[in-house]
């Protein structure tokens, strides 16, 4: 179940479209960038296997008050680690459920991906609030 919640754009991607933002996690182990996001869409999750996840991890704290993940979808390909690969795990928590992957040093969820057909990962909005990436 998916609630859109608009376009999302990055700071940089409105200045002009090629520009990277930067994402990490929590504590900063982890970082990464992705390439011109552009207009990214940007939703809120509210299915059962968002909500698991984020208990699974312990973060329910990073969901909104009816249990939604805000997360914006982008494509695989523009999206790349930097440092702290060491860190990244991967879960899936159904047989049928997402790919889910997150920083094992702080239990920041990082993006899920539903299959190789599905071609955008969904990233959690909050890993890229950090430095001069915030969201508008
Ligand atoms: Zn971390
Ligand atoms: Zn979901």
């Amino acid at each position: 179940m998916l609630k859109s919640a608009g376009s999302w754009r990055s700071r940089h991607g409105r200045a002009s479209g090629e520009k990277t933002i930067e994402f990490s996690c929590r504590c900063g182990a982890v970082r990464g960038r992705v390439a011109g996001p552009g207009n990214a869409n940007r939703v809120i999750c509210y299915c059962d296997d968002c909500q698991a996840f984020a208990h699974h991890l312990g973060r329910t704290d990073l969901l909104d008050p009816q249990g939604g993940s805000d997360i914006v979808q982008l494509a695989p390909a523009s999206f790349s680690l930097r440092q702290g690969h060491e860190h990244v795990a991967g879960v899936r928590l159904t047989p049928k459920g997402l790919y889910r992957w997150y920083a094992s040093c702080c239990h920041t969820p990082l993006g899920n991906t539903v299959g190789p057909a599905i071609p955008f990962v969904g990233v959690p909005t909050y890993a890229f609030q950090t430095g001069d990436a915030r969201l508008t």
